[in-house]
């Protein structure tokens, strides 16, 4: 077994660790800026990500500017708001009509959007390494980072007689870069190797999810389910019923780390006892799942910062960065991975290692400006829905009140027009201007 050990010099201008929608948004944008942009990923596309696959008219908008054709001609299945189930009521609430964003959100698999996005960062022109996994970073004498080391798939080699398949050894391979971007999502090995875990004091969810056939495959809008009943039990967290439109849903639920049941909780059984009380006809039976029930963590409000630590910046999940009002993940990897490579193209601007370094350190505080005091109130939001009473009571009575719930809608899935908005958006402006940042 041989092992290959490769040192090179520069070998671009920025690594990008992970090709989830963070990494692939920021190495499409840096690219477009003219940089030489080396986006590596541990697993080869298509791949599967444990996801609700739901995309509100937030990361529609990040999908259309990035250039994706998002049209139902192309596969996407469009919804027009989201369902509320709560209190024995339902409430269909239509995304809000704004100049900011488009009037509709989609459903794709991970498996397609992920392989979509990474495509499009290498037609932008980044050099995408699949079956590669970053091991670790690559530190100057200053213990900064300068580069990442990694290690290619191993490969069968040849069947033996035992029946045993030898493997290869992937070869191990140092790269290396002006600044590396860690989009490597929640786990985040390559933040954690430079010093930054995540925090205590910040929001984490965690959620359950997979498939069924059913009948209610083709849904117009997104169904969120705010209690979960198990006959006359009452059941910690909250539901997802999602329509694929390729004869399956997506079916889920999650909680936060606010529930006094968080951690104490076998979320599979939880989901096998919430399903039990749908109606037979909707198909969420046992012999109609696709996919294994698989679970995933949610990290929010800045669970990791800073963003900017000595040449590694921070996109999506691996900052933290799932909204804590509704556990949308996939616009704020995206707008995160955009704002990055903003800041990134910007740095590499400068003529000097100070000056460079000067504009990086400017990252974490575009952040700020951009989510810092919506993340705050997200944060007190996700305390008080951790009381279930307190809940019960805020749903009964927004569930009769329309209006209410439209308001609602805008502040959790965060979709105000900044100006020229109507009442509510000023009313959320308002909020979110009083609010304090997030640091
Ligand atoms: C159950 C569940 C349901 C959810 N539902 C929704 C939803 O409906 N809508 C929504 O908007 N959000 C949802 N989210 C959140 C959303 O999935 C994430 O916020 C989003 O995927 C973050 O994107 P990312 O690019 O930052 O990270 P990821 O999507 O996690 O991508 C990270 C990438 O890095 C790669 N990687 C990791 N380590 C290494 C390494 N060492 N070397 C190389 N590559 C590496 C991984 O293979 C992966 O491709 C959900 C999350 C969960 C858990």
């Amino acid at each position: 077994m041989t092992e290959h050990v490769t040192v090179r010099d520069d070998d671009a201008d920025v690594i990008v660790v992970g090709a989830g929608p963070s990494g692939s948004t920021a190495a499409h944008y840096l690219a477009q800026a003219g940089l030489d942009v080396l986006l590596i990923e541990k697993s080869r596309f298509p791949r599967e990500k444990v996801c609700g696959d739901g995309l509100t008219p937030r990361a529609v908008k990040a999908l259309i500017a990035l250039g994706v054709d998002v049209s139902e001609e192309a596969g996407w299945l469009r919804n027009k708001g989201l369902r509320v189930i709560a209190g024995g009521m339902r409430l269909e609430l239509d995304w809000p009509e704004l100049s900011s964003y488009p009037g509709y959100g989609l459903v794709r698999t991970r498996a397609s959007l992920d392989e979509q996005l990474a495509r499009r960062a290498q037609a932008a022109g980044a050099k995408l390494l699949e079956g590669t996994t970053v091991t670790g970073p690559l530190l100057d004498a200053d213990g900064r980072i300068v580069g990442v080391q990694t290690q290619a798939e191993e490969k069968p080699k040849a069947r033996s007689k035992s029946d045993n398949t030898e493997r290869e050894h992937g070869a191990t391979v140092t790269y290396r870069a002006r600044v590396v971007v860690a989009a490597d999502g929640n786990s985040s090995r390559l933040s954690v190797a430079m010093g930054l875990r995540k925090r205590d004091d910040r929001p984490m969810g965690v959620a359950v999810r997979t498939y069924y056939t059913s009948p209610r495959h083709e849904d117009d809008y997104l169904e969120s389910w705010l209690d979960l009943w198990d006959g006359d039990r009452l059941l910690p967290g909250y539901g997802w019923i999602f329509g694929m439109g390729d004869g399956t849903s997506n079916v889920g639920l999650g909680m936060l780390n606010t529930s006094d049941a968080f951690g104490k909780t076998d979320y599979r059984e939880l989901l096998n006892r919430w399903l039990r009380s749908m109606p037979e006809e909707w198909g969420y039976t046992e012999e109609n799942r696709t996919e294994p029930v698989r679970g995933a963590a949610l990290p929010m409000g800045f669970n990791r910062t800073p963003q900017y630590r000595e040449g590694l910046l921070l996109a999506g999940d691996a900052a933290g960065m799932v909204n804590p009002f509704n556990g949308e993940g996939i616009a704020y990897a995206m707008e995160s991975g955009e704002i990055l490579a903003r800041v990134v193209a910007q740095a590499l601007a400068r003529p000097t290692r100070a000056e460079t370094e000067r504009v990086l350190r400017s990252y974490p505080e575009e952040l700020q400006a951009a989510y810092g005091r919506y993340y705050t109130l997200g944060r007190i939001f996700v305390e008080l829905i951790g009381r279930p009473r307190l809940m019960r009571y805020a749903t009964s009575r927004g569930m009769n009140h329309p209006q209410l719930m439209r308001f609602a809608l805008k502040l959790l899935a965060n979709l105000t027009d900044p100006r020229d908005g109507d009442a509510s958006d000023r009313i959320i402006s308002a909020m979110t201007r009083l609010a304090p940042a997030s640091r």
